[in-house]
Parts: C-alpha cells; structure tokens; sequence
C-alpha cells in the first residue's frame, strides 16, 4: 500500500519511522512519500498561502500549488484515491479504515491555516475528519489515517489475531486486559484469566467486550452482531448479575 501525503510540513511524517509503523515501512509492506506544494509555486518565496476574499481572519492555501501536487501524485498512482483532510469531510472511523485498507494507493491532502480554497475539493475524490474537533494542520490527522489503515494491512503486525477483538472490530469494544503482577496495590487479575479454562475465558472476554460497549459506548451496540447469548449477557449486565460460567 502507498501513502502519498500533500504538506507543506514533510518533516511531521518522520513520525511513522518508529514502531510498527517504521518496521512495515522497512519490510515495504507500507511506503509513504510526501509531495510538497511548495514546489509547484512560481515564485520567489514560494508562496502556498493568501488572504481569503471577503476579509477575516488568517490565511486561505491557494488552490494552483495544492492541485498541480494533487495532478503530480495521480500521475505517479493513478489508481490513487486523494482524500482532503478536512473537519468538514466524513467521519474516519474503523469500518472507513477497513474500507481504505483493500486500496493499493491513497492521497491525503493536509490543509493549513485558515483551510484551503475551496476549489480545491472539485479536484478530490471524497472529504475526510479525524474528528469533532479543529487541528492546526491536516498531517496529524493524515498521521492517525495511515496508522490505522496500515495495522489491517496483511503482513504489518505481527498478529493478525490481534486484531480479532479489537476495539470497534464488529462494533464492539475490547474487553479489559491484564497481565502481571497477579495482585497490584491490592487489585487482583480476574480470576478466570488466570484459570487455564479457554472455554470460559474466551466466554468472559465476550461478556466484558458487551460490557464495556453497553456502558462506555452504546450506540455502537444497535450495530453489533448479537447473538441469543449475547443478549442474555446484556439482560444480566443490566440486572447487575456478574458473568458466571454457566
Ligand atoms: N478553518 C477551518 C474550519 O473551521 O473548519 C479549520 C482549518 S484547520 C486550522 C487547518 C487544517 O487542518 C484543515 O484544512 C484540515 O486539513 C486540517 N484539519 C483540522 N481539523 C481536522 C479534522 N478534524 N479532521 C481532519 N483534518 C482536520
């Protein structure tokens, strides 16, 4: 998979160098590559920037620099999809992730300042937001997208599995993780972890992943596939009964 990344600021990506990330990258599982706007200015101080018609506050990213880079990375991957990294586009989120992770190239646009001219989206192909929040410039956001995208991509962790019941994975959250010590400051690892009964283990994760999303998130619940056990998890968690066994 390649990552092409539009910014003015390259130098925030050295941030994938590290971890899995770093190691995908060395193996060429993952490459990611930065186009900067700037070098498709005309001038002498190779000006991305300007003010927005009509007044206010802060600077607009001129649309000519940010769409011949736009043109460059198409020519380079053609089969590239060029998401604009905007607080305005959809929602990313692990199904988005998912679906992003099946492409071969993607393009992601990082605006700054003020935003871009507005223009610029007529020559993308979908809007993308990290969030309900404003970021001071689209890499961070380009960073979390790469990130996520690359971790279901076969070949970059090292576990397939782990990714299995991960959070959102089936719109469930994951359930709660120990390891040692066995008692800590007084707060003991369930003792059902520590049984070697697999059966029961696996029917505890699934209890709690009901659980944690039933308590900390559950409008993701309408959306999960339940099965009749589930459902009785859910009745019980509601009463307040603890996962048994049985
Ligand atoms: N004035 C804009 C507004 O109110 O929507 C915010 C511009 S922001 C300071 C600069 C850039 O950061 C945006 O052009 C976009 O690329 C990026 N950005 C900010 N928040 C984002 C978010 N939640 N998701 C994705 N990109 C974001």
């Amino acid at each position: 998979m390649n990552f092409t990344v539009i910014t003015i600021f390259p130098e925030i990506l050295s941030a994938l160098q590290v971890g899995v990330l770093g190691k995908a990258i060395e193996k060429g599982v993952v490459s990611v590559e930065a186009i900067n706007p700037r070098d498709f200015t005309h001038d002498r101080h190779r000006t991305v920037d300007d003010e927005p018609y009509g007044g206010g506050a802060g600077m607009v990213m001129k649309p000519e620099p940010l769409v011949a880079a736009i043109e460059h990375a198409r020519a380079l991957h053609p089969d590239t999809k060029v998401l604009l990294l905007s607080p305005r586009g959809t929602i990313f989120n692990q199904q988005k992730a998912q679906e992003l992770s099946t492409l071969s190239s993607i393009t992601l646009v990082c605006g700054r300042y003020e935003g871009i001219d507005e223009r610029v989206t007529q020559f993308v192909d979908e809007m993308l937001s990290i969030g309900d929040y404003v970021l001071s410039g689209g890499e961070y956001a380009a960073l979390c997208v790469i990130d996520a995208v690359s971790r279901l991509i076969p070949g970059v962790l090292g576990c397939m599995g782990s990714l299995q019941d991960e959070s959102f994975n089936d719109y469930l959250l994951e359930y709660p993780q120990y390891t040692r010590p066995a008692v800590f400051r007084n707060l003991p690892v369930p003792e059902v972890l520590r049984s070697g009964n697999h059966s029961h283990i696996e029917s505890w994760r699934r209890f709690e992943r009901i659980k944690q999303t039933l308590f900390k998130r559950p409008d993701l619940l309408s959306k999960a596939h339940l099965s009749q056990r589930d459902v009785k998890h859910i009745n019980s968690i509601i009463k307040g009964i603890p996962w048994t066994p049985k």
